[in-house]
């Protein structure tokens, strides 16, 4: 018996578990009982089931692992409850049992495994179809109920060490899901773009481990479009799924879909919507498509984090684009004449600027034309001042039609306008005719609603510039004032508008 104990000893060191445990135990009580069959079996009394668990077979009697028998029927609830833990003649000893007689079990053998309550969980057993004497079987038992105990602990240790594992996992899951929010926040500070970010948000999802497939969209004008161009082909798919929707469904920021309506292009898996709005508005979204289903509110308060984080980035976009049109708008009312669209004084100052710093960088020249309309006022007396407006606008367009690359033309104010005209090489003679192209695109008959008008052109004073003269550009726009007043003084005795008709 002493050397039976050691080996008993050596088990319990070495084992890790409780199947490592009991294979040899089982060994053990094979060899000091001479039994066809050693098993161990666990009870679930709440379950009335009893399964066997590990078994060893030495003879003609096999039984089975993972049999599973109604708790009430088995010899080890009789045994249990009789007090009576071994004998050699079960058919007189249990005659009732059908398991037994079917088995045609003479000698059985059987000690409870108890929990740490003290309830049974297990019993550990030996069975044999010939009738065995053992020769002291006091001492046999105590060998048992000893290796019971033993089993008793390891299987304990194993429930703390799986509910141990469980809770880490767990854990584990947790980090993972704030891992994730953590995430998707970050790609939201950061994110200068709408779909890229949802393009990422995707790419991080999918490495959680808890999707197996993910389709980012955008939906503009009412058209949803897969961000991804190698999932293209399922967007008609997912189109189809999403009209399934209500109106309210449509308007929630997560939404499990019904997998009735799956188009079979679309994986067979619980599907999730996650909506991106704009105020009422859904600008775009992702179909989460989950690997298996777990916990399901607690995914739905994810899912719904993450449609609020992108949600709040399509905002803050939505408003800084705004913003910036808004300023777009802003700088060009500052430099632009409300009335013709052209340019204004103040671009016109900051044109000549530029035009003159090129021109000395590169040697170049140009010349500065201003435009002043003849008898303009009499526009405005005679067909009131929003005739004088149209006038104004029409002078304008052809003024604009006249212009060749490179060249500008600005309001300066009042009937004035300013030409500016790029030329490598200044000549009297093109200074003339640029003057005649625009007196002429500026004179003749304009249509102004329901009556034509003969105009006979504005007075035009023209100044060159070439790098080298004086870069005083007040100086340059009074000398062009100048001419333009003698010209003014020349055409004195032009005709007035003449009204056609
Ligand atoms: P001149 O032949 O000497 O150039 O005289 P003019 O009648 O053309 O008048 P002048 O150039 O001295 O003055 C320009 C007039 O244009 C003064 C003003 O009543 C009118 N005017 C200025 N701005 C506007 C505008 O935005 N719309 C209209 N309809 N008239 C304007
Ligand atoms: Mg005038």
């Amino acid at each position: 018996m002493d050397a039976q104990l050691k080996q008993l000893a050596g088990f319990v060191a070495s084992a890790n578990t409780v199947e490592e445990l009991t294979r040899p135990i089982l060994r053990l009580i094979q060899q000091l009982t001479g039994l066809e069959s050693t098993y161990l079996t666990s009870i679930n009394v709440d379950a009335g089931m009893q399964r066997v668990e590990y078994v060893l077979n030495a003879g003609q009697l096999q039984l089975t692992e993972g049999l599973e028998v109604p708790w009430h029927d088995t010899l080890c609830k009789r045994a249990l409850q009789s007090g009576r833990f071994l004998t050699s003649d079960v058919a007189n000893t249990w005659p009732d049992s059908a398991a037994a007689k079917a088995l045609g079990l003479q000698t059985y053998l059987s000690v409870p495994v108890l929990d740490t309550r003290g309830e049974v969980c297990g019993t550990l057993c030996g069975a044999s179809s010939q009738q065995v004497q053992l020769d002291n079987p006091d001492d046999v038992l105590q060998v048992l109920q000893l290796c019971a105990e033993l089993v008793s602990v390891q299987w304990t240790r194993d429930k703390l060490q799986h509910a141990a594992l469980a809770r880490a996992s767990a854990a584990e899951r947790e980090l993972g899901k704030l891992r994730l929010l953590a995430a998707v926040s970050e790609i939201c500070v950061a994110a200068q773009s709408l779909s890229l970010a949802v393009m990422q948000v995707a790419q991080v999802m999918q490495r959680s481990g808890e999707w197996q497939q993910l389709l980012p969209f955008e939906t503009l004008q009412q058209q949803l479009v897969l961000l991804d161009p190698a999932q293209q082909a399922l967007q008609q798919a997912l189109a189809q799924w999403l009209a399934t929707l209500s109106a309210e469904e449509r308007c929630r920021n997560v939404v499990p879909l019904n997998p009735e309506f799956r188009p079979p292009e679309l994986l067979d898996a619980p599907a999730y919507l996650i909506n991106i709005f704009v105020g009422q508005q859904p600008v775009a979204g992702l179909l989460a498509l989950q690997l298996a289903d777990s916990g399901c509110s607690e995914q739905l308060l994810i899912l719904s984090g993450i449609s609020n984080s992108l949600s709040l980035l399509a905002a803050r976009l939505d408003e800084h684009s705004m913003l910036l049109d808004a300023n777009q708008q802003l700088t060009y009312h500052a430099r632009h004449d409300a009335l013709t669209g052209l340019p204004n004084r103040r671009y016109l100052l900051e044109e000549l600027e530029r035009l003159i710093a090129r021109g000395v960088r590169q040697q170049l020249g140009f010349y500065l034309i201003f435009v002043d309309l003849d008898k303009f006022k009499l526009i405005n007396d005679q067909f009131g001042h929003e005739t004088g407006d149209e006038f104004l606008r029409q002078i304008a367009q052809r003024l604009q039609q006249v212009l060749r690359k490179g060249d500008f033309v600005a309001r300066q104010g009042g009937d004035e306008f300013v030409l500016l005209c790029q030329a490598p090489e200044i000549s009297t003679e093109q200074s003339e005719l640029i003057i005649n192209r625009i007196r002429q695109c500026c004179s003749g008959v304009f249509s102004l609603g329901d009556f034509k008008l003969l105009y006979h052109g504005p007075s035009l004073g023209a100044v060159s510039w070439h790098s080298g003269d004086s870069q005083d550009i007040d100086l340059l726009l009074s000398l062009a004032d100048v001419a333009m007043y003698q010209d003014k003084q020349r055409r004195r005795a032009m005709p007035a508008p003449q009204l056609l008709s």
